[in-house]
């Protein structure tokens, strides 16, 4: 039975077990772990609190060296861990070995960061004296993530939180331990002193809380729903602990009439529905203009009932199982209540019969919604996208923006006018034109506005405002 990562050794052996189960054939049992809890948890943190001191003043060099380690064996072993990842969490392999390649990357580009530690040295106003501002480590970081991109958010966040020399308690989902065990083994090779990264298997309500509540770990990082959230935060705020939160999101693509229709369907489906459309940022609100809006339902409703929903393995597969039954219950949930708001179902929806026992769901497609109903402000989290239509730009803008999030937003057509406009007026914190709402880099600022995200953004340079504190000093000549 495997184990957490804890002061530098896999420990924390115990009865409490958890099976991780795929979700694309519930026969098959991919490995079994150790849960830890409390004790553990505190255990690890003050190991990471004692290590904390040392690698934040390690010479980039190592940091580097380090980093640089593990994004190489991540990019080595793409395919391995590719397969991993998407036999336990269901996306495709293509999908599994592409967010492991972007996973092996970040560490690179944070390599590489390691060694440009932003600062300044300024004149003071007061005569012959300078004042050098420098960034600090923060300390302690508790890192908490979701199932649903168990390789790729983990990366964007240990990266970091390394690179500016800070010691780690990563807290995988229960979800998605295979991949959290493996990223951890690798780390374990890296050459990291003891106690600097730690990864605990185990329940929220317990490890989870147990991060949140103690007063060594400095800062926070958080991607998950938006009720964790919530809570999370202001447990934080009690005890002035830095936070950092990435959440939900209800994200528009708009289509013009201006669009090439072919395209403004090729990336209707794959922002809507790939990963299972089991992405923050994937588009699950789709709003068309008067004029293309007739032959665009068509052809996305056709295109959305042709999708292979299979085995994530299964070389045919475009769409993989929901995550578990749990998942699929709420996405079968707002389907009904889809339905039972007025909604019409043009397609998919229902469940889907294969080879092996899984999670496995039709893509739905609503049309004829109203933007205050539920499907239209939920986030549902899966294959369930709703169509509406509208007069014009104007009316489109107006309908993306009504959503309490504001992570991605698309637009599809082919007027500079409106792709300058809307990338200006859109309110969300990442926005797409002629591009997919999902799919984003990993070397620029990745976040949301309004209740998709709460402080500093994640990842490229920016990420140095959350895992670094500024220090300001002051000096006269000796
Ligand atoms: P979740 O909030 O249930 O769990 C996220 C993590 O928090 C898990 O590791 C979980 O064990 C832990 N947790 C749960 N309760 C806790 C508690 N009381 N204290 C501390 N930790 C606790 O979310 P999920 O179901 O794993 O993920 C789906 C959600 O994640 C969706 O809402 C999705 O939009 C969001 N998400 C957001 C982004 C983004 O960057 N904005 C990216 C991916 C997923």
């Amino acid at each position: 039975m495997k184990t957490s990562f804890i002061n530098g050794a896999f420990q924390g052996q115990n009865d409490n077990v958890l099976r991780n189960i795929n979700p694309s054939d519930t026969n098959d049992l991919i490995d079994e772990f150790a849960r830890v809890g409390r004790e553990e948890t505190d255990l690890a943190i003050s190991a990471a609190k004692a290590a904390a001191v040392d690698w934040g003043q390690s010479n980039p060099q190592k940091r580097f060296d380090v980093l640089d380690f593990i994004g190489s064996e991540i990019l080595s072993r793409k395919q391995e861990l590719g397969e991993l990842l998407s036999r336990e969490e269901g996306k495709t392999l293509v999908e599994g070995i592409g967010e492991v390649t972007r996973a092996g990357y970040l560490f690179k580009f944070f390599a590489g960061e390691a060694l440009r530690i932003p600062g300044q040295r300024l004149d003071s106003v007061r005569a012959g004296a300078t004042v050098d501002i420098t960034r600090e480590a923060v300390g302690v970081i508790g890192i908490i993530t979701p199932w649903n991109f168990p390789v790729a958010i983990p990366a964007w966040k240990i990266a970091p939180a390394l690179c500016y020399g800070n010691s780690v308690v990563f807290k995988p989902a229960e979800l998605v331990p295979s991949s959290a065990w493996a990223l951890a083994e690798i780390i374990s090779r890296s050459g990291l002193p003891d106690g600097v990264f730690n990864m605990l298997i185990g329940p929220g309500s317990a490890v989870g809380d147990a991060i949140i509540k103690n007063r060594s770990v400095d800062a926070v990082s958080f991607t998950g729903s938006a009720g964790t959230g919530a809570s999370i935060a202001q447990q934080c705020a009690t005890r002035m602990a830095k936070v950092q939160l990435e959440m939900g999101g209800k994200n528009p693509l708009i289509v013009l009439d201006d669009a090439n229709l072919e395209l403004a369907v090729d990336i209707a489906v794959q922002g809507s529905f790939y990963s299972t459309g089991q992405r923050c940022t994937a588009s699950s609100r789709v709003i068309v203009t008067d004029g293309i809006y007739q032959d665009f339902a068509q052809l996305f409703a056709e295109r959305t009932r042709a999708l292979r929903v299979g085995h994530a393995l299964d070389p045919q597969t475009q769409i993989g199982p929901v995550v578990d039954s749990k998942q699929l219950e709420q996405d079968l949930s707002y389907i009904r209540l889809g339905q039972e708001e007025g909604a019409s179902l043009i397609a998919g929806g229902g469940l889907v019969n294969a080879k092996t026992p899984g999670y496995f769901l039709q893509p739905a497609l609503f049309s004829d919604v109203d933007n205050s109903m539920r499907i239209c402000q939920e986030e549902v989290f899966g294959p369930v996208v709703t169509l509406s239509r509208v007069t014009d730009y104007e009316a489109a803008l107006a309908q993306a923006e009504d959503t309490q999030f504001g992570l991605s937003a698309g637009i599809v057509t082919s007027s500079l006018k409106h792709a300058e406009h809307y990338k200006r007026h859109a309110s969300a914190g990442m926005v797409m034109v002629n591009m997919p709402t999902a799919g984003v880099d990993y070397h620029v600022p990745f976040g949301g506005t309004k209740a998709s995200s709460f402080g500093p953004r994640e990842q490229g340079s920016y990420a140095v405002d959350f895992y670094t504190k500024v220090k300001t000093a002051y000096q006269l000549p000796m």
